[in-house]
């Protein structure tokens, strides 16, 4: 019997993401609220967690904790085992190919004054260079997202709300990532568009094996995308397992966001201790 499940090249898999016991707030002091509370959840290669809440739960923060733009108060983010917080400048650059976000609002996202190929040349070469030494890299960047090879002279304002959003994806899997950090991606865009972008998604995440961190406030595209699922509220953890735990969640809160109880006067959202009590049992 086997204990543990070794890789092709004879690893144990590691996660590519651990977060652990991560707490962090805007302010300043011990008296600054915290919009993250004791938050940890473990993605692995090439699988998506779904991180759902309330708008104001805390999901945008903890993508910002994970990509290292706002510092923990406590706890821990791990990515392919290296601590992102204590990373040295080397790892952070290296973090920086990484980790890639794809940004919620395809309007504001794209420099406006650049054309997609240029855009894509500063993903591929951040310190400059040539946009025709990686004109081939960029035209297959835009095959893989559906977009056509003449896009590379076009502007952002040419391209409708789920073109540009592909433009963000081309963009965010440049550097070949080992994790995807996907923020409301596609609530600005029509239903449609929509399953379009998610399909996606799904299609480049197979092909390119990245593991993704998709948060949402739709708990029927979390269930589309996702093998995981992490439920917030305040900031904290209130459930966290496979996906299917959708179908028979356990704790209230959760039961609440897939609209399987009551709350006529919206009492439960807004009061922490009408919670608490329905927790109490
Ligand atoms: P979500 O993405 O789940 O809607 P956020 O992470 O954006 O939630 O926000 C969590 C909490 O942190 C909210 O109470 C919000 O008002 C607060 N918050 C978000 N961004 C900032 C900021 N830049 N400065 C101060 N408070 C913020
Ligand atoms: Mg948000």
């Amino acid at each position: 019997m086997t204990t543990s499940t070794p890789t092709s090249t004879g690893t144990v898999d590691q996660p590519i993401l651990s977060v652990t016991g991560l707490s962090a707030s805007y302010g300043f002091g011990r008296r600054a609220p915290l919009v993250l509370d004791d938050v940890s959840l473990t993605l692995g290669k090439g699988r998506t967690m779904g991180v759902v809440g309330e708008s104001g739960s805390g999901k945008s923060t903890l993508a910002k904790v994970i990509i290292g733009t706002l510092g923990a108060s406590a706890g821990t983010v791990e990515v392919g085992g290296v601590d992102v917080g204590r990373a040295k400048s080397a790892q952070r650059q290296a973090l920086r190919r990484s980790v890639q976000m794809i940004p919620q609002d395809p309007y504001a996202s794209l420099d406006p004054r650049m054309t997609i190929g240029r855009t894509l040349r500063e993903a591929l070469a951040p310190k400059g260079g040539r946009e025709s030494t990686y004109r081939d890299r960029i035209v297959e960047l835009l095959e893989l997202v559906s977009l056509d090879a003449s896009a590379v002279n076009r502007y952002p304002h040419e391209f409708s709300g789920g073109m540009r959003q592909r433009v963000a994806i081309a963009r965010a899997i440049a550097v070949q990532p080992t994790l995807l950090i996907a923020d409301e991606v596609t609530s600005a865009l029509d239903a449609s568009i929509q399953f379009e972008v998610l399909g996606l998604l799904d299609r480049l995440q197979k092909e390119l094996g990245f593991g993704c961190v998709f948060i949402t406030h739709n708990l029927g595209v979390a269930a589309r995308m996702c093998d995981d699922i992490t439920v917030m509220r305040y900031g904290k953890v209130v459930e966290q397992g496979p996906i299917s735990l959708l179908a028979a969640p356990a704790d209230p809160y959760t039961r609440l966001l897939v609209g399987s109880v009551p709350d006529p006067d919206g009492r439960f959202l807004t009061d922490p201790s009408a919670y608490d009590s329905v927790i109490a049992g």
